[in-house]
């Protein structure tokens, strides 16, 4: 295959997770009894450019249904990192009513709701239908597109630039990279400020985060790779921050290559960590697969040790890293009884591929469990703080990445 990016023949492989179900691809009990879609999770890595991408990827209008079950507005820590950003970057950038935000991939409105609030002109652009209704619920405008080339010019042509264009965990879900990053060039203004949260690269080699990896998920992204991507584009990393979300994220600040902002030098320091760490040398990649393997190995012992002494294990989240997780390492309701959801769109469906049941997690303090797997490790303290109830009656919580963990 050629690279997304470079065009580059890739070869190495990273990660081959077999097949599975698209991860958000949640199923009534009608469909139990009918076939389900799996698509081939490999992973591979370009040795000339370092992007790290899906090998194959079914259609996106078959990935992100109008049934898309994830509503970001959920978690409530993420709600107030996203609030956080808001007031730091209004501020850093001066933002008032003669201003123009756009979000790309804006979801069910969590994040843009904070600049309605302020009556700062805003933009979403989502192409789900249920989360796009949910946005306009709370007067957040959403375009419904995928966003790309064709719906920037679109903007442009309309006169709607934008002054801060913001994309949080969607710059590695998009199959076309390249359009994109060119979309988002013809969409900013002369002057104005991209901000694009995805994942690190770095730390998902680091802590063996292979579960990360699903579909709809079709770059895994270093800072040095997105310096490139921007360049291509015309455009410039100005300025990066690490953050604690999603296990370790990235957050890039770009602008036009010719903006008058010089480039702080916490790009250059996280581009010589990067070496540092060996994300240009081969055989971190290639040596990747076998530490998957060991965090798998690990998880089934566990539960299938648990299951021989009739204990009960649930686990907790049915994110998408949840799935892949339990399709990878072939769990069934078996192992797991339940997995328990505050998503009341998932709530009632069974898990793609595991076919485990999700049940709102008012009823974990009912049900006879002594383990709780908790599947989003990301969110670990806060399921902890919601459940200190059923940790006093006895129950344990473990995580498996990265790797397996019976919390005290
Ligand atoms: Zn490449």
């Amino acid at each position: 295959m050629e690279c997304r990016y470079c065009g580059a023949q890739v070869v190495h492989s990273f990660l081959d997770l077999g097949f599975a179900p698209p991860s958000n691809a949640f199923l009534k009990a009608s469909d139990l009894s009918k076939p389900e879609l799996y698509y081939p999770l490999k992973i591979k890595v370009c040795n000339v450019c370092w992007l790290v991408q899906t090998e194959d990827y079914a259609e996106a209008s078959e990935l992100f249904s109008d049934d898309y079950a994830y509503f970001s507005g959920i978690s409530s820590s993420w709600l107030r990192h996203a609030a956080d950003y808001v007031k730091k970057i209004i501020a850093q950038l001066r933002l008032n009513k003669d201003s123009f935000v756009i979000e790309v991939a804006s979801n069910d409105g969590y994040l843009l709701k904070n600049f309605v609030a302020e009556g700062i002109p805003c933009l979403g652009i989502e192409p789900t239908a249920s989360t796009a209704v949910a946005a306009r619920r709370l007067r957040v405008p959403v375009l419904q597109e995928f966003f790309g080339k064709d719906v920037a010019s679109q903007l442009f042509k309309n006169g709607q630039q934008a002054d801060l264009i913001i994309g949080n965990n969607v710059y590695a879900h998009v199959p076309d990279i390249n359009d994109f990053t060119h979309g988002l060039k013809i969409a900013l203004k002369p002057g104005g400020t991209i901000t694009l949260e995805f994942p690190h690269l770095m730390q998902l080699i680091e802590n063996t985060q292979f579960d990360t990896v699903y579909h709809e998920h079709f770059s895994y992204l270093s800072l040095n790779t997105v310096t490139k991507i921007f360049n291509s584009a015309g455009l410039r990393v100005w300025n990066v921050e690490e953050l604690s979300t999603h296990g370790g994220s990235l957050r890039v600040f770009g602008c036009h290559k010719d903006d008058s902002r010089s480039t702080t030098a916490a790009v250059e320091n996280l581009l010589a960590h990067e070496i540092e760490r060996g994300l240009q040398v081969i055989s971190t990649y290639t040596s990747f697969q076998t530490k998957a393997n060991q965090i798998k190995d690990d998880l089934l012992d566990f539960l299938i040790q648990q299951k021989r002494k009739g204990k009960i294990v649930a686990a907790y989240g049915a994110a998408a890293k949840g799935n892949t997780l339990l399709n990878f390492a072939g769990v069934k309701p078996d192992l797991v009884s339940c997995v328990y959801d505050q998503a009341e769109s998932k709530q009632g469906k069974f898990t793609p591929g595991s076919h485990i049941p999700i049940m709102a997690p008012d009823n974990i303090s009912n049900s006879r469990i002594d383990y709780l797997l908790i599947l989003p490790w990301n969110i670990t303290s806060e399921v902890k703080e919601q459940n200190t109830t059923l940790a006093k009656s006895g129950v344990k919580f473990v995580t498996a990445i990265p790797c397996l963990q019976i919390h005290k």
